[in-house]
């Protein structure tokens, strides 16, 4: 998509601290971050929200959280604990239409989440 903001990082349009990428999947630290490790992590396909999924997206899927694991470690905030979010649509608060995972970590998390 030519207007996506998180296309527009992937194809290195916008400057972003990458900290992760594989073929299908790329990594950067949220530019507002609301802990202290806060991983956007993103399939390099443009899919808009959750509601676009097909069935050959998921083993696209599954690699964010595969690298989600993997930064967490990097983070050594696996132990402790992190949380993983994604928004759909703007009840939950999705500002960004292409899938994103949030990784946040470094802090005690609130639950329910507000
Ligand atoms: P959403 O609200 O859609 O779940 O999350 C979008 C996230 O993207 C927000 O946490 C926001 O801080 C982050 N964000 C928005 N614009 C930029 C940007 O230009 N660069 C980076 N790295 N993050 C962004
Ligand atoms: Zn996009």
């Amino acid at each position: 998509m030519t207007d996506c903001l998180f296309c527009k990082i992937r194809d290195g349009q916008i400057p972003a601290e990458i900290v992760y990428q594989d073929e299908d999947v790329l990594a950067f630290n949220d530019v507002n971050p609301q802990a202290p490790v806060h991983v956007l992590i993103i399939p390099k396909k443009h899919i808009a929200t959750i509601n676009d999924l097909a069935t050959d997206n998921a083993a696209t899927i599954g690699k964010l959280y595969l690298a989600a694991k993997h930064i967490a470690a990097e983070h050594k905030i696996e132990d402790d604990g992190y949380r993983l979010v994604v928004n759909c649509n703007a009840m939950a608060g999705q500002t960004v239409y292409h899938i994103h995972l949030h990784l946040l970590g470094g802090r005690r998390m609130n639950w329910p989440p507000g």
